[in-house]
Parts: C-alpha cells; sequence; structure tokens
C-alpha cells in the first residue's frame, strides 16, 4: 500500500498515531484527520483519574499533529458513510481517500435493563463525559458505579475524593474475578475499601428508577446522588459493517498490517481484531498503550511500510496512588499464580496449557519487565518468582 492521500477516522491514540507514523514514514498528499469529538485530540486515560477529579487539565495528544505534520483536523463531524475511495460526514462534506483508517474506538454499553437509559443515569468515554461527571458530583452525597471493571474502580475513587459516599455494584465476587481470577480480585478489593468504597459483591443490577434509585437482586433499593454505568464497551463498527468490511467478533477484523478485507482500508485500536503474530492468533485489545502502537503500524502500512503488530498488549491502572500493571494476550487462562510481598508489592502470573499468558504487577516492575518477554517467547516463569 502507498497512498497519496489519507483519511483517518477518529481522534483518539489509534487515529492520531495513524496520521503521525504515515507522516514520519515518508507518507506524502493530503492527511485528514475526522473526528465527531468536539474536543482537539486529548489523553483519555486521565478521565477517570485527575480530569475527572478537577485535578488537571485535559492533557492534549499531541499539540503539533497539525502543524508539524501537516495534517488537518476536522472536530465535531462524524463520518456517516465509508465508500470506495471517499468518506463522508454528518455535514455533508466528501473526502476522498487513497487510503483510510478507521479507528472509531468503542462507545459505552448500558444494560438493557428497565432505566438504564436515563439522561440522569452517566457513562463515562469523552471529555464531556468526564466533565458532566464532574458537575454532577457537586451537590451530591452519593454515588452508585455499576461494574467493577478497571474504569469503575478508577472513577469509584475519584468520586470518593471528591466527597461521595461511592458504592460499586459488583456482579462477581470480588472485582474483575473473571478476567484477573480471585488473588488479584481481592487486591483490589482490598484497595478499593481502604479508599472508602463500598462493594456490593455478587451483586446484579436489575434497574434505575428516575435516574437515581438503583435496585439489584441482593439489595432491593439504593437511593443516590449519582449513579455510573461501568458496564462495559461495544466497538464502533458500524460504518465498516455498513460497508461490507469483514467482521468478527463484534470487532473489524484485520492482519498483522492492520489491512481490513478491504483495499485501502486500515483498522487499529480498541475497534479492531487484529491478527498478532507473536500470539498466534487475532487479539481484541483495549488498552490505550496499544491503540497508538497499533495506529502507527497502520499509519506506517498505509506509507508502504512492512509494518507488524507483534507486541504484547500492555495495560496500566492508577487507583488512587496505587498503579497496576498488566502484559497480557488477554484472551483467558487457566491457572493464576500470586506472588504478595511483604512491601506491599505483588506479582500475579497468568497461564494457559503450562504457558504464560499474561502478568499481573503492583510495584514489582522487574517482573512486569520480564512477563512480556515470558509472554511473548510462551515460557513459564520460574515457580520463585
Ligand atoms: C475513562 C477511561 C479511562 C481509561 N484508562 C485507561 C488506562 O488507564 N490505561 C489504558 O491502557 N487504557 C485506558 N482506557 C482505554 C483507552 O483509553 C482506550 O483503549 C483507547 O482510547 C482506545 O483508543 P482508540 O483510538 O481505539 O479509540 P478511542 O480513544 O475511543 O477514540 C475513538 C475516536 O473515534 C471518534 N469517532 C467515533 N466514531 C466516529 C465517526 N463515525 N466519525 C468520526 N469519528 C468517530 C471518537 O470521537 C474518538 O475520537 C481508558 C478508557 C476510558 C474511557
Amino acid at each position: 500500500m502507498d497512498a497519496e492521500n489519507l483519511v483517518v477516522v477518529g481522534s483518539g491514540p489509534a487515529g492520531v498515531s495513524a496520521a503521525r507514523a504515515y507522516r514520519e514514514a515518508g507518507g506524502t498528499g493530503p492527511v485528514r484527520l475526522l473526528t465527531a469529538d468536539p474536543d482537539p485530540p486529548y489523553e483519555r486515560p486521565p478521565l477517570s483519574k485527575e480530569f475527572l477529579r478537577g485535578e488537571a487539565d485535559l492533557p492534549p495528544l499531541d499539540e503539533e499533529l497539525a502543524e508539524k505534520h501537516d495534517i488537518t483536523i476536522t472536530l465535531d463531524d462524524p463520518v456517516t458513510e465509508l465508500g470506495e475511495d471517499s468518506v463522508r460526514t454528518a455535514s455533508g462534506a466528501v473526502h476522498p481517500f487513497t487510503a483510510c483508517v478507521l479507528a472509531t474506538g468503542a462507545e459505552p454499553v448500558r444494560p438493557d435493563l428497565p432505566g438504564a437509559d436515563h439522561p440522569d443515569v452517566r457513562t463515562l468515554r469523552s471529555a464531556a463525559d468526564s466533565r458532566a461527571l464532574r458537575a454532577a458530583a457537586h451537590g451530591v452525597r452519593s454515588a452508585v458505579v455499576v461494574g467493577a471493571g478497571f474504569i469503575g474502580c478508577e472513577a469509584a475513587i475519584s468520586l470518593t475524593r471528591l466527597g461521595l459516599q461511592v458504592t460499586i455494584v459488583c456482579p462477581d465476587d470480588v472485582p474483575q474475578e473473571k478476567r484477573l481470577g480471585p488473588d488479584a480480585g481481592r487486591f483490589l478489593l482490598r484497595w478499593l475499601k481502604s479508599e472508602g468504597v463500598s462493594v456490593l459483591r455478587g451483586t446484579k443490577l436489575l434497574s434505575v428508577e428516575s435516574g437515581h434509585r438503583v435496585r439489584t437482586d441482593l439489595v432491593p433499593v439504593l437511593d443516590a446522588g449519582l449513579v455510573v454505568l461501568a458496564t462495559g464497551v461495544r466497538p464502533r463498527i458500524g460504518l465498516a459493517e455498513a460497508a461490507g468490511l469483514a467482521v468478527e467478533r463484534g470487532r473489524i477484523r484485520t492482519d498483522e498490517h492492520l489491512r481490513t478485507s478491504k483495499p485501502g482500508v486500515l483498522a487499529a485500536g480498541d475497534v479492531a481484531l487484529a491478527y498478532n503474530p507473536a500470539a498466534g492468533r487475532a487479539l481484541a485489545v483495549e488498552h490505550w498503550g496499544e491503540g497508538l502502537a497499533m495506529g502507527e503500524v497502520a499509519g506506517r502500512t498505509a506509507a508502504g511500510e512492512e509494518a507488524v503488530w507483534d507486541e504484547v498488549p500492555g495495560f496500566w491502572s492508577v487507583l488512587g496512588d496505587r498503579v497496576l500493571k498488566y502484559a497480557a494476550w488477554g484472551d483467558g487462562f487457566d491457572r493464576a499464580r500470586p506472588f504478595p510481598r511483604d512491601d506491599g508489592g505483588f506479582t500475579v502470573w497468568y497461564e494457559r496449557e503450562g504457558r504464560t499468558v499474561g502478568v499481573l504487577t503492583h510495584e514489582a516492575d522487574e517482573d512486569y519487565e520480564r512477563g512480556q518477554d515470558l509472554i511473548k517467547r510462551g515460557v513459564t516463569a520460574s515457580p520463585s518468582s
């Protein structure tokens, strides 16, 4: 592929990184980055952390992108149609391309339960969502966060630090039990409690009344000033589906160069199900760093390079003042081996059929670094680790 005219759809890490990498790889011609977001490109992770707490401004994502790399950025104008060699936006503009990168990310899922779609019930994905959540937190005393994934846990801690009494409705016995195993879940539970967050374990949401009254199967009614749904995301594949691109497991299927089934069209970030040759299979990943890494591969591929996405996906979560680092293929394990340390740090090694497939660490950077190599080589960490 050697594009002469690149269109990038989406201003998250995958889109920004694709546009930048295209230029850095010598890609010529016009480059246009189109986004539905009204805010100039920004970093998403602080939206549940310091930005939500009002401790920091919105951190820009590559302020030099437009000027240094000669990229035209159009905000607040979603692409509505992907054609043969052009895209159409909501404003009616048509932009031709020889290569197009779809980096439309994912959007929060609201469970199909009574009241979950009430406008006062919040979700958290964009800067606008985070601003609205912070504004709503002023003047209320309590919040219910539904879901104990990383975004739910981070948002719950931030809201607690804003002075609210926060309860998490957690469907598993401990947070993220299915994803990270019971030992890691117990660490998370302890941290949430130490931050003053209450956790209703093994509890399912049944409905939300009037945007504020939460019914669960365990506690009949929780009345909260604020309800936040952190119940997972759905990749935004509408454009790709309508254009007939191959879609698998709810994501746009790509090869290791991030090329989709349609010549000239690539996909990167949360929206992609990309083949990773080091894993030997296609992976679905929802991490900031992977957005950047996949975007870079897509941009370089569009510029005609032989770039390949073969990294072990890595994720960091900041829970109050504690940092968790997780590197994993992310598609399951059959054994989790926890190694707590006296200083409060820990490592959990994840294996499948005797091979290391993941590592979770807190204050054990050497294991995190080593883990990425062990995962890539598919060997087991030594028992003393
Ligand atoms: C609150 C929060 C905290 C997070 N914290 C962490 C963290 O600590 N660590 C971590 O690794 N990951 C974190 N993540 C996940 C990480 O942010 C995502 O994995 C990453 O942003 C995905 O990047 P992306 O570029 O694929 O998509 P996104 O960042 O979602 O960007 C998609 C872009 O596409 C645009 N778009 C969508 N549809 C259209 C359209 N039709 N036309 C034009 N534009 C469109 C959107 O407006 C947006 O700009 C967090 C996510 C959230 C929401």
